[in-house]
């Protein structure tokens, strides 16, 4: 296989996109064109194994001719209807997401996961207000090393000081504990002053770290016994990434809001909030809203992925490929020695890299995309492997082999 680096089409267009974009992201010097199933092709036409779905998305992987043939017909009848008039596409939606959920009676529809744990956080300060709660005693409970988003109050969710550091003045009324702590949490929920606890079944972002179990039984019964609500973010980690559809039932509690964004549209922009019968009601007419949430063509799109990644095939798929996958990282391991432990749940899986290795989950990627895999890192330690849940074995055993060649590459730099 060619080895992987950039021509000048590539250079170019890199070179124009650091001139121009607000210098957020340091994206790694490929140029993506056109991707199948688990696979994807640059604009100098380089394959790569895609082990990272834009981000846990594409949880149907590529170019899936459902998706494409339900975006198609959407798109010639109605794009835009904005919620001052109605569409059929999301109110299916939000009907199948409601029998789906098993506990949701309502649904809020967004465009981002910020967004819907927006709308989450939003409702627990409306539902404490009209309990009587003052203010200061509507304070939302979060774990360290958790990822909520970027808006100002999420980010203030978000537990790690490197995603608010500048932004002060952050928003008042958050806490935070640390994670898979029962103890902890329960000191933090004693001042009686909690409204809410939002917590991911897996962290992702903060290093691919699953709840220990038990942790969310003992959080359900921490909110009970403080009346406060508890918000599963599973943004990330829902939608059959982690072996079901999704995660909170792994720990048999039953939250009051679930989060969804990432996968729900298997690439199309779109985030809901699923409320349950407790706090369905809580928000009224005016009290919030979104211009694009629902959109038709985002919503005929989430219909599709949501039947296609609730279906036994998909799951005993993600059964089968999170086992090859462990095991080829295990072998990996055996003969390479360069990670600490491989955790995760399902095909969420976190690499953590040895003593010597620490910090340097940035480099391993460059190697993994100059061997030809797409790879993600949760942090600087740990590599994020989140593939499209549709991989076969022949990508997993490709995308194996190139990661082998990468961490060499790595090891002999
Ligand atoms: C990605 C993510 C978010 C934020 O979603 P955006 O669509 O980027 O706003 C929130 N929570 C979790 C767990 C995530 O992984």
């Amino acid at each position: 296989m060619s080895t992987h680096e950039s021509g000048s089409a590539t250079a170019a267009l890199v070179a124009t996109a650091q001139h121009y974009f607000v210098p957020v992201y340091r994206p790694r010097a490929a140029v993506l064109d056109r991707g199948l199933g688990a696979r994807l092709w640059d604009i100098e036409g380089r394959e790569y194994v895609d082990f990272a779905a834009g981000i846990a998305v594409c949880g149907l992987g590529h170019a899936d001719p459902e998706l494409v043939a339900a975006l198609s017909a959407q798109a010639t009848r109605l794009w835009h209807t904005s919620n001052v008039f109605l569409s059929e596409p999301a109110i299916r939606l939000a009907e199948e997401l409601v029998a789906a959920s098993g506990f949701a009676t309502r649904v809020f529809l967004c465009n981002s996961g910020a967004e819907a744990n927006e709308a989450a956080i939003k409702l627990t300060r409306r539902w404490a207000a009209a309990q009587g709660r003052p203010p200061e005693r509507r304070v939302i409970l979060s774990f360290q090393g958790s990822f909520h988003g970027r808006t100002l109050a999420t980010v203030t969710a978000t537990a790690q000081p490197k995603y608010q550091e500048g932004y002060e003045p952050l928003p008042a009324g958050f806490r935070y504990a640390a994670f898979n702590d029962p103890d902890a949490a329960a000191a933090a929920l004693a001042p009686g002053d909690v409204a809410a606890v939002l917590v991911e079944p897996v962290q992702g972002e903060g290093g691919v770290m699953p709840a220990a179990p038990g942790f969310l039984a003992a959080l359900r019964a921490l909110c009970d016994d403080h009346d406060a609500l508890l918000i599963c973010d599973e943004i990330q980690c829902g939608m059959s990434r982690t072996g079901t559809l999704f995660a909170y039932p792994q720990d048999r509690v039953v939250p009051d809001i679930v989060t969804l964004a990432k996968a729900l549209g298997a690439g199309f922009p779109i985030g809901a909030m699923l409320a349950g019968p407790k706090v369905a009601e809580v928000l009224q007419y005016g009290a919030h809203g979104s211009t694009f949430g629902g959109n038709p063509l985002a919503a005929a799109v989430a219909r599709v992925a949501l039947r296609r990644l609730a279906a036994p095939e998909l799951l005993a798929n993600v059964e089968r490929q999170a086992q090859a996958l462990r095991a080829g990282l295990e072998r990996i391991q055996a003969k390479l020695g360069v990670f600490s432990e491989v955790r995760g749940r399902g095909l969420m899986l976190g690499a953590v890299l040895a003593e010597p290795y620490r910090g340097r989950a940035g480099d391993v990627l460059d190697h993994a995309h100059r061997a030809g895999l797409l790879l993600l890192q949760a942090g600087p330690d740990v590599l994020r492997l989140v593939p499209p849940l549709v991989l076969t074995d022949a990508d997993v055993a490709e995308g194996l082999d190139r990661l082998h060649d990468a961490l060499c590459a790595f090891l002999e730099g």
